[in-house]
């Protein structure tokens, strides 16, 4: 199976290729060179390049650890984050992640991708390990396991590199499903995500300027409020894209209207300055046919991508990074690995537990539950266990039968058959 428009022509040899040095590709590298695998990670930007997805979740540190990136994260002094906040019509809902049902971490970090993304790289080229920055996949030709994979830079120089296993990390690149057609629509409504950074010199002290907000608009629109160590905030509208269309103007104008329009943050962020163009993502939603192939294992946003509301994107990368690198690495070293069970099967359950609460949260039962007055603890506790990401975590209802629990809950604090 060839495709890319050159005859291929091998110039170096790995054992295993990274395809993108986002989260995913970062730490699928760390842990395959931990191995002593000859791994190459090939990155068509410059890094520091602005991505979106700056709110993480606490169960990001586990393979943040693993991959020995935490000590260097640690020292870079960004925004601590310990649970979240959500509001709706003057009601508020708080999820303090130290009061969780799954052991695990309490707290991670909310920060700009483009220094994170960056530190993650640095951490890698210190180790010895070779990234081509500026240098695109454009082709790739599979026989049996083994690959061949045609790369340009940016002066136009095209080489080929052979190697026993690919990762595919290429977040919305995604190379692979694009190239052999594993590209399937998701089942989420195509949405809008709206976002610009701005500079907060006033902020309120403490908490309040500190901590992440997720605020409804309307049931199917909500907006972030994601304050950074270094006195800029991220700020973003999602959701129903006729909704976040009905504003006109420059995308400056728009944002500044619908910041006008939303009661909570009007104040705080009336003329602050923005720091770039607000930029626009459509359908952000995505999926593929198939997880794995001969040869290849897609991770991250290449893979699968539900939504922003969760802040689930970067957790979904980091483990897909993970435990494809593990497999990747037994199956190079000659071990058999059974990629349905141990790495589609183990993925999808995760997806499938947040594509529940994402469902849920659109079509209000989540909301529902959010702006109740929840007073039972342990229902709490274990919904809080999703959000920080402890999503493969069986003992937990809300994980286990996760559909049921979620809407029996919603119907219940509803009055719904109770009677
Ligand atoms: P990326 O970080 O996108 O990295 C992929 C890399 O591959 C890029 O650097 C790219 O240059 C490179 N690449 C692409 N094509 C090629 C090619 N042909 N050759 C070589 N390299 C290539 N997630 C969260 O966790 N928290 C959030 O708060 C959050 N907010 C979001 C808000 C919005 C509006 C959206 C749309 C998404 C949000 N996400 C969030 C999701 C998050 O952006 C992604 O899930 C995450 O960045 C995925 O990481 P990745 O490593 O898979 O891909």
């Amino acid at each position: 199976m060839i495709k890319g428009n050159k005859t291929p022509k091998v110039t170096e040899q790995v054992d295993i290729l990274i395809i993108g040095a986002g989260p995913s590709g970062a730490v699928a590298a760390a842990i395959a060179a931990k191995q002593g695998l000859k791994v190459k990670v090939v990155e068509r930007e410059i890094f520091p390049r602005f991505v979106i997805g700056e709110s993480l979740i606490p169960i990001v540190m586990e393979p943040l650890e693993e991959a020995g990136f935490l000590d260097v994260l640690m020292e870079q002094g960004y925004q601590k984050k310990f649970g979240a906040r959500f509001i709706k019509q003057g009601k508020v809902c708080e999820f303090d992640f130290a009061e969780q049902f799954t052991p695990g971490w309490t707290w991670t970090w909310q920060l700009p991708r483009a220094h994170f993304d960056k530190c993650l790289t640095d951490q890698l080229i210190d180790r010895g390990i070779d990234i081509a920055f500026g240098t695109s996949v454009t082709g790739i030709e599979f026989t049996g396991t083994d690959s061949v994979t045609t790369i340009v830079d940016r002066a136009g120089n095209e080489s080929q590199i052979a190697a026993k296993y690919i990762i595919d990390a290429s977040g919305y690149g995604r190379v692979i499903p694009r190239l052999f057609n594993l590209d399937k629509p998701s089942v989420q409504p195509p949405r809008t995500g709206m976002f610009v950074h701005v500079q907060e010199d006033n902020r309120p002290e403490g908490r309040e300027g500190e901590q992440i907000t997720f605020v409804v608009v309307r049931q199917d629109v909500w907006m972030w409020v994601i304050p950074f160590s270094d006195s800029t905030t991220s700020v973003g509208f999602v959701g129903n894209t006729e909704f976040i269309n009905r504003y006109e103007g420059s995308p400056e104008e728009r944002m500044r209207l619908m910041i006008a329009d939303e009661d909570y943050y009007a104040d705080r962020l009336k003329d602050v300055p923005f720091l770039f163009e607000p930029k626009t993502i459509n359908g952000y939603s995505s999926s593929v046919k198939k997880l794995y192939g001969d040869g290849f294992a897609l991770t991250g946003n290449s893979a699968e991508f539900l939504d922003p509301v969760f802040s689930s994107g970067v957790a979904f990368a980091l483990e897909g990074g993970r435990l494809a690198a593990k497999l990747a690495c037994k199956q190079v070293q000659g071990e058999h690995v059974d990629w349905q069970t141990d790495f589609h099967d183990y993925m999808y359950q995760g997806v499938e537990t947040f594509r529940t609460y994402v469902m849920a949260w659109y079509d209000g039962a989540l909301q529902d539950i959010f702006f109740s007055d929840l007073t039972n603890d342990k229902f709490k506790e274990q919904i809080c266990s999703v959000l920080a990401g402890y999503v493969w975590d069986q003992t937990n209802p809300f994980v286990k039968k996760h559909e049921k629990a979620v809407y029996k809950l919603a119907q219940v604090l509803n009055g719904v058959g109770t009677d």
